[in-house]
């Protein structure tokens, strides 16, 4: 299948999907004539939210933009860019400890499909600091996440923190 440069893959695991990474899939959707947002699984860990609870919950707060599709994925995640059509893996950077590492696995990724490029977003200044699993701790100490979860989220992970103590 030939590839477009008109069509972006947000990959990742949001486990929960906050409101950096909403920041960077609305920016992206203006940017992009259509984006596809692949969740997947971080084979190292076990995830606090399964994958159809992942791909449900991304789901319900994309859902006011049109051009945006979730799906889950497994394996590479170039392959999965592939497999949809895109030329181009839209990524978010929070702090220079991101670069680190994004700037590796962009490296291995033109390696592994050098019809594939990577495309930066700086995070917000205001999202820079936040993470699904910081949440997941603040979550777990009844912290306030109002700021930095939609309600539906902020709802779903409460209620998997109550369930679990
Ligand atoms: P997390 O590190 O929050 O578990 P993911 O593995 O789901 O996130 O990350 C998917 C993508 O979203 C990566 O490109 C990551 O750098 C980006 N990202 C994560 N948090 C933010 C944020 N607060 N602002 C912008 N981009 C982010």
């Amino acid at each position: 299948m030939s590839l477009s440069n008109r069509i972006a893959v947000y990959t990742g695991v949001f486990d929960p999907v906050h409101r950096g990474h909403l920041d960077v899939i609305e920016r992206g959707s203006r940017i992009f004539d259509h984006l596809v947002v692949g969740v997947g699984n971080n084979p190292e860990k076990i995830s606090f939210f399964n994958i159809e609870e992942r791909v449900r919950l991304v789901r319900e707060v994309v859902a006011p933009f049109v051009n945006v599709k979730v799906q889950p994925f497994e394996g590479l995640a170039v392959q999965f860019v592939r497999a949809v059509g895109a030329g181009v893996m839209l990524r978010g950077l929070r702090t220079t400890s991101d670069m680190e590492y994004e700037f590796t696995m962009s490296l291995m990724n033109l390696k592994l499909d050098p019809g594939i490029e990577t495309v930066f977003l700086m995070a917000k200044a205001e999202y820079s600091h936040l993470s699904s699993s910081l949440l997941r701790q603040i979550a777990s100490f009844g912290g306030p996440l109002d700021e930095f979860l939609p309600p539906v989220i902020k709802e779903a992970l409460e209620r998997r923190v109550r369930e679990q103590q």
